[in-house]
């Protein structure tokens, strides 16, 4: 088995080898519109922390480095505002959509993440004075035909989810007779462009022509169109002390020179970013530059995968007994449970647990409840795989003869010690295979729940392929990944099982 597994490696590897490396071009546009706050204020922050969402890959604005640490204009920024004003921050990076709903549901208290000041967001967020103003544009690949929006009637157009790029194509769809693509984060977005699946994809200018700078085989055919002012911001009537401080930090900032220097270093014309170092175009490169990152991911992913399996044991064998209990009232929780929780899929499961409770708390209480995302997605994957655990259960005690039942019994002992006895030894053995395939199942399930922005194994592939745009390679090392690790695990459940 290890020997197919690396003949198949090795027959593979000269297709990753092969692959383009890119050169660098033109730079970016942007500009800076006034503060009317003046210079040398100061607020009192009300917490002892903010939490602050951002994007995941939004360069120059929000990236991730070499090190794994994110950078970009907006991460500098907020740091040195923090440190101007006089406050803490944490900063989560799950992304733009993501981090909309992490404000609107209380899991964060302010975002930035080059987010464009629009009337319909006013209606939930209150933003702060204006940093940059960007125009959202078209960008296709270079030996693109596409050169106006007419040119996209019939064909497919890749934008980000809750960006004000897609708002502008929805509006804009009826006129051109395009088809939109929603993409939860950029780097699945760029790719699907790279590969041909969308004919073009809609962002925010400075960042398309960063790509660009940096390799990115990339053309802007259309006039960018104004888009609005960038700010930071809050959910509507929460944290006033926070949009207070920001704007005074910034107009500090402007005042010292420092936001000026934060500019310079993303968007000097020939700022080749620090990110684009070692080759990346081999896998062994890709391993060398990303190992620690890939290893805290996979660290995740089984801490994940283990913690939730073991939780779902108890929960399924609870339930389990309950549906095959004597007791009728125990047999119909045990089938509602199974029933509910099978019957929703688990990213939803997911969401609803991260984002949903905490923001149907919040409207209760007026109190914010975040949860942290490993918590919420142990819980959706514990009650998912207990479900199944349950019918696992179940099966395997109802094929036991119920002779064997009756026969204890009779002979006048109890309930209990019969199927402790006499039935589960017998129903575990048959139900063991079904245990080791249903943790291979929840292990894979893991993926599922990076969509809450848990950055478990395969999170930190696209982070990486966000960075440099390796999807072919970095996802092959991910299957590969998870091929060894569901091999291993399998093989050790199996040795377990023979020796039972
Ligand atoms: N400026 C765009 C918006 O606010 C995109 C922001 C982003 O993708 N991070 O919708």
């Amino acid at each position: 088995m290890k020997k197919k597994i690396l003949i198949l490696m090795l027959a593979l590897l000269p297709i990753f080898m092969l692959g383009a490396k890119n050169s660098s071009s033109s730079t970016s546009s942007n500009s800076v519109p006034a503060t009317t706050t003046s210079a040398g204020q100061k607020a009192t922050p009300k917490k002892s922390k903010y939490i602050i969402a951002s994007d995941s890959s939004f360069a120059p604005f929000v990236f991730q480095n070499d090190n794994s640490q994110y950078t970009g204009i907006d991460m500098d920024l907020i740091k040195a505002i923090a440190e101007d004003q006089g406050f803490t921050i944490e900063i989560t990076n799950p992304g733009f959509d993501a981090a909309l709903n992490a404000v609107q549901s209380g899991q964060a208290d302010g975002m930035i993440a080059g987010m464009t000041i629009t009337d319909a967001r006013k209606e939930t967020f209150d933003f702060s004075e204006p940093y940059y103003t960007a125009n959202t544009i078209l960008a296709v690949k270079n030996n693109s035909k596409i050169s106006s929006y007419e040119d996209l009637k019939g064909k497919t157009v890749g934008v980000k989810n809750g960006t004000a790029s897609q708002t502008f194509m929805e509006n804009n769809q009826k006129k051109y007779g395009y088809k939109i693509k929603t993409f939860s984060d950029a780097s699945s977005m760029y790719d699907s462009l790279n590969s041909g699946s969308v004919a073009a994809v809609m962002d925010d200018e400075p960042v398309v022509k960063y790509s660009i700078s940096q390799g990115q085989k990339l053309k802007t055919p259309i006039e960018g169109t104004p888009a609005g002012d960038t700010g930071f911001a809050v959910k509507k009537g929460s944290n006033p002390e926070l949009i207070e401080m920001f704007n005074n930090g910034l107009a500090n900032l402007k005042a010292n020179g420092k936001f000026q220097k934060i500019l310079d270093k993303y968007l000097a014309s020939n700022s080749k970013s620090s990110t684009d170092t070692a080759d990346e175009t081999t896998i062994t490169g890709l391993i060398s530059n990303n190992y620690k990152q890939l290893l805290q991911g996979l660290g995740v992913t089984i801490a994940l995968a283990l913690l939730s399996f073991a939780i779902a044991m108890v929960i399924g064998v609870i339930f389990g007994m309950f549906s095959v209990s004597p007791i009728k009232a125990l047999r119909i929780i045990a089938t509602v449970f199974v029933d509910v929780i099978r019957g929703i899929p688990l990213m939803i499961l997911a969401a609803f647990i991260f984002w949903g409770i905490p923001n149907f708390i919040e409207s209760m209480t007026g109190q914010q409840s975040p949860i942290n995302d490993f918590v919420a997605g142990t819980i959706a994957l514990s009650l998912n795989s207990g479900a199944y655990i349950a019918e696992i259960v179940r099966g395997g005690i109802q094929a036991v003869p119920v002779g064997q039942m009756e026969a204890s019994r009779s002979l006048g002992i109890s309930y209990g010690t019969t199927m402790r006895k006499v039935i589960l030894p017998q129903a575990a053995r048959l139900m063991l295979p079904n245990f080791i395939n249903q943790f291979v199942i929840a292990l894979k399930d893991t993926t599922i729940v990076s969509a809450i922005g848990l950055v478990e194994l395969f999170q930190t592939g696209k982070i990486i392929i966000a960075r440099n745009y390796q999807s072919f390679r970095m996802y092959a090392i991910l299957a590969v990944l998870y091929l060894v690790l569901i091999t291993i695990l399998t093989r050790l459940a199996k040795r377990l099982e023979r020796r039972m």
